[in-house]
């Protein structure tokens, strides 16, 4: 049929882990972790199950894992939040992305996107009728540009869609940077819809810091977060919002016509997890800082350019030096046929001509499956 989804393609991450399963490669290409999550948090889940949580759960959420996404609102940000009124509950952070979209634009609006950026936010903005204003960073430094922003920014402008940490760059936004975004936001009376996703994966002393925790800035924001990240279980879909009254009556109302509820049984888990003290976190990040060095290192011997990363799951590496005669796009094919190690293009994460000689390696996956692919490219190259 003919529809508005006509033009869109099947996501990147899901041809390539089809082709890395064609080829037995080492997928360090779509990000998810090789190891569960934490045994109590699985365990509350199975007996969640079994105790016959089976049924409808409040359309917003349970009420544990509303209070216990407010609490980590306060204890991580000083954020005060309303946990009936100011939580929404949603089936991963995807769904909370789309209901806060819908909750925010209509038909004409123009919301503002950095590129690059993750696969889901243009097809959704433009199912909408809204239309997309992208500005770009640019490797090696990832920076803002500042005037290009501003530029961007109009009468139109409804909302940014900022992800910090972000995907795939590994750049965490400095204060600097979100106040040039406050700023902005404040000027032309728009929102902000953060997918903060990565909150907790950040590195070497970085802090993510919420926009929503900016002067003026509470009730412009939807705070977006993901049990899938936060607790290494990407194929729970537990996501949730945190957002002024408002916004979240609006949010809850596409969640209610999205899928109405999420798995209570998963709830519950996720609010155990929540609950848990800061050493679980700070181990997490911990563990993937030492993950990343331990990639980066294992690159940067083959002769990739890696660049910092200071959180999420990801590495970017420019491939040239290897002397490699193709795009990013041949580059990722042919690691994955010829290599049997599988990276994402990062061209998949802009619209149009863009940088073409980066791929993005996951290194969210156990010290020694890291250290076979870089055995397996050592050997290739
Ligand atoms: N946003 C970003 C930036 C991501 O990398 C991901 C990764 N999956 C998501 C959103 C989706 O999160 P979820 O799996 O909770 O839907
Ligand atoms: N967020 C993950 C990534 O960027 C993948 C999510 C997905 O497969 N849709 O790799």
């Amino acid at each position: 049929p003919n529809s508005l989804l006509s033009n869109v393609g099947t996501t990147i991450f899901t041809v390539m882990s089809a082709l890395a399963v064609q080829h037995g490669s080492i997928n360090l290409g779509q990000g998810f972790p090789d190891t569960d999550g934490p045994e109590d948090v699985l365990r509350t889940a199975a007996e969640a199950l079994l105790d016959g949580r089976n049924q409808y759960p409040p359309m917003t959420g349970v009420p544990e894992l509303r209070r216990a996404v407010a609490a980590t609102n306060a204890r991580f940000y000083g954020l005060e939040v309303d946990p009936d009124s100011e939580v929404v509950v949603t089936s991963g952070a995807t769904e909370a992305i789309t209901a806060s979209l819908m909750a925010l634009v209509n038909p004409g609006d123009e919301v503002v996107l950095i590129e690059p950026l993750y696969d889901t936010y243009l097809p959704v903005v433009r199912l909408l009728g809204a239309i997309p204003r992208l500005v770009r960073l640019t490797p090696p430094k990832w920076e803002l540009p500042r005037a290009e922003l501003a530029a961007a920014f109009g009468p139109k402008t409804k909302a940014i869609l900022l992800n910090t940490p972000m995907n795939p760059t590994g750049k965490v936004f400095t204060g600097a940077e979100l106040a040039f975004i406050a700023e902005l936001l404040q000027k032309h009376d728009a929102y902000a819809i953060c997918d903060e996703v990565y909150e907790h994966l950040t590195f070497d002393g970085w802090k993510h810091i919420p926009l929503m925790t900016l002067p003026g800035l509470r009730d412009r924001c939807l705070r977006i977060g993901s049990a899938g990240k936060t607790f290494s279980l990407t194929g729970w879909k537990v996501g949730y919002i945190t957002a002024p009254k408002a916004l979240a009556a609006v949010a809850a109302k596409a969640h209610q016509n999205l899928v109405f509820t999420t798995p209570p049984n998963l709830q519950r888990a996720v609010a155990v997890g929540l609950g848990k003290d800061d050493a679980y976190f700070a181990q997490l990040s911990a563990d993937l800082a030492a993950r990343r060095d331990r990639l980066s290192e294992g690159l940067a011997r083959i002769g990739f350019t890696v660049l910092p990363v200071q959180g999420s799951y990801f590495v970017t590496a420019d491939f040239r030096p290897l002397g490699f005669n193709g795009d990013d796009v041949a580059f990722c094919r042919h690691i994955t046929e010829q290599a049997g190690v599988t990276a994402i293009p990062v061209t998949a994460f802009y619209e149009g001509a863009a940088p073409n000689h980066f791929a993005r390696f996951a290194f969210c996956k156990r010290p020694e499956v890291l250290d076979e692919a870089v055995a397996r490219l050592v050997r290739h190259f």
